[in-house]
This record gives structure tokens, C-alpha cells and sequence, in this order.
């Protein structure tokens, strides 16, 4: 890489203005814009990707390009006359050192009155990792805040906003909707027989054989305490008692191991079903509440509708 050529007369601006340039905390490079060859390549370019005598921007800044970079924004600097748009600012992550750069890429006339491409670039790595482990605690915090923690199951709050969604998809598509709930029985006899920790290895242990039973599209939740919800998309209210009889026969064909004993318990279930424009949740889960506390009272481990 030549230095430009000046004049003697220019020299000592020449060397005020590299001096400037070769102290930013920041690339600096100047390159051909049809040969890609750099043309300037600051110190701080020097230090960071070596010190090029000559050499094709995309060999000099970037790894194991085979050519100009499939990212090069060349294009974008230029207008439809080729003449220079103006600043282009972007992120981009290195290819050959992997940190990230905030860019102002820019065409200008050279001295020689060629368009080259200026680009400047600054670190932004420390604030891309920031917004990085931003973003992840965001997604942990949402997804803690839509889980229940003992099952790993939706919780009440996840069940409503999922359900609601689904339902109103069902609704678009003219299909109907069913929800079953169900509620362990005689869950607190287990509690005091075998105690709380015992109870909470049956309550994850069923949670998992219900989230194995149901199908994907199902949507499952353990709304508190010992009682489940979910909400089935294009389902019947037939469909739905096969599911829940399926689910009340895994159920009580279950058994848990548990410190001097094992633990089996079965559960009750109300189901319901609608179809229509007018499907509402909290009046599903209405049926099927009264639906599952006929089935408490006709006996439990059974399932009982209501439409
Ligand atoms: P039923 O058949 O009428 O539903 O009787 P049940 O004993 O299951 O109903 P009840 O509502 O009287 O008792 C529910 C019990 O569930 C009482 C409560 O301590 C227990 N329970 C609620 N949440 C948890 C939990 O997270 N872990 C454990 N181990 N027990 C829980
Ligand atoms: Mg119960
Ligand atoms: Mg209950």
C-alpha cells in the first residue's frame, strides 16, 4: 500500500492529518471501490488484523473469503448514477476476530478522483454481549413467569394467554374447542399419609404422564393446587372424553415410589366442548368445573361433561 502521493508542500499535513487518523480508537480504511484494494488501513487496523503491505479488503479484514464479501455494502453507497449516497451505518460481526463493529461505510472521491469506500469502524463488542445477556434474562424471566415451577407445566397465567390465542384461532377456522379439568383425588390423604415432599413427586409424576398423553397442540396447565386444565383446538366434545379417558386410565395405573411405600392417584375429570363465533374460556372452564364436580360427587376417577 502506497502513501498517496502529495506534494512537499503538503507533506507536514499529510503527516498531521495520518497522525490524527493513526491515533483514533477506531478502523480506519480507504478502499478501490471496484478493485477492493485497500488504499489507507489506519494503525489501529494494523494492530488488529496485522500490517498489510498490500492487499484486497475482504483478504486483509475477513476470513476465508474467496472474494468480495457477500455482505460488502458497496452497492448500497452508491445511487443509480454511482454517485455517493451518503453514510451507511451498521453492526457487523467480524469474520476473522469474531468482535463486533458499529460501521460508517461512505463512498468519496479520492484524490486521484476515483470513488473508493471509507469505512470506519468502531468496537462494540462489550455492549453487543450486553444486550445479548439482556435479551437471554428477558426470555429466562418470561419463561419463569409462564411456568409453574413444581411440574414445569404453563401456569394459570400462561394457560389463560395460550388458551385465549388458540381459542381464538379455533374460531377462525370454524373449528370447535374442548377443555377438560382435573383435579387429583383425595389428594390430601396423600399429603398426610405419606407427607408433602411425597405429594410433590405425585403431582410431577402425573403432571409428566399428562404432558406425554396430550398432543401438541393441547394446551396444558396445572391451574393451582392439585387441579390441570387443558384446552383442546378442533376438538369435539367426544374426542375429548377419549383424552380424558385416556388420561384418567394412566392415571390410576400409576404408581409412585416414595420413601417406605409407593403412591398411586387417580383423578377426576369434567369436560365440555363448543363450537361457534361466540366460544368464550371462562365459560368452558365453567362447564367443566361443574362437569368435574359431578364427577367428585357421582365417585371420582371418572369423567363427567357438560355442554
Ligand atoms: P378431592 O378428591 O375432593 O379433590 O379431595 P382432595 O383431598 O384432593 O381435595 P382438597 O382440596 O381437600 O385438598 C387438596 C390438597 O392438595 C390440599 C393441599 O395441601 C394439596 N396441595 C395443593 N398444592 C400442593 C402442592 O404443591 N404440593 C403438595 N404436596 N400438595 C399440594
Ligand atoms: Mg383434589
Ligand atoms: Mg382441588
Amino acid at each position: 500500500m502506497t502513501k498517496p502521493s502529495s506534494p512537499p508542500s503538503a507533506d507536514l499535513s499529510y503527516q498531521a492529518i495520518a497522525t490524527v487518523l493513526n491515533s483514533l480508537d477506531a478502523l480506519v480504511y480507504v478502499a478501490d471501490m471496484d478493485t477492493h484494494e485497500l488504499i489507507f488501513f489506519n494503525d489501529y487496523g494494523r494492530k488488529a488484523w496485522g500490517s498489510p503491505d498490500a492487499g484486497k479488503c475482504w483478504q486483509v479484514l475477513q476470513n476465508d473469503q474467496g472474494g468480495p464479501c457477500s455482505f460488502c455494502t458497496n452497492p448500497q453507497l452508491v445511487d443509480e448514477h454511482g454517485e455517493p449516497t451518503g453514510p451507511l451505518v451498521w453492526e457487523f460481526q467480524n469474520t476473522a476476530n469474531q468482535r463486533w463493529y458499529q460501521c460508517r461505510d461512505q463512498a468519496i472521491r479520492w484524490i486521484d478522483g476515483r470513488l473508493v469506500r471509507m469505512e470506519i469502524a468502531t468496537d462494540i463488542t462489550e455492549r453487543k454481549h450486553m444486550e445479548q445477556a439482556l435479551t437471554e434474562a428477558k426470555s429466562r424471566a418470561e419463561r419463569l413467569a409462564y411456568t409453574d415451577e413444581l411440574t414445569g407445566l404453563n401456569n394459570r397465567r400462561a394457560f389463560f394467554a395460550l388458551a385465549t390465542q388458540s381459542i381464538h384461532q379455533s374460531i377462525r377456522a370454524g373449528d370447535p374447542v374442548a377443555l377438560i379439568m382435573f383435579d387429583l383425588d383425595h389428594f390430601k390423604q396423600v399429603n398426610d399419609r405419606w407427607g408433602h415432599a411425597s405429594g410433590d413427586t405425585v403431582l410431577r409424576g402425573l403432571a409428566a404422564t399428562a404432558l406425554r398423553t396430550v398432543r401438541d397442540a393441547d394446551i396444558l396447565a396445572r391451574l393451582g393446587g392439585e387441579e390441570f386444565a387443558v384446552l383442546l383446538p378442533a376438538t369435539n366434545l367426544a374426542q375429548a372424553r377419549y383424552l380424558a379417558q385416556r388420561l384418567q386410565a394412566a392415571f390410576s395405573s400409576q404408581v409412585f415410589a416414595v420413601t417406605d411405600g409407593a403412591v398411586s392417584c387417580t383423578a377426576s375429570f369434567g369436560i365440555t366442548a363448543d363450537a361457534g363465533p361466540d366460544i368464550v374460556l371462562d365459560a368452558l372452564l365453567k362447564q367443566a368445573d361443574k362437569a368435574l364436580f359431578r364427577a367428585k360427587e357421582a365417585g371420582r376417577n371418572q369423567v363427567a361433561s357438560r355442554h
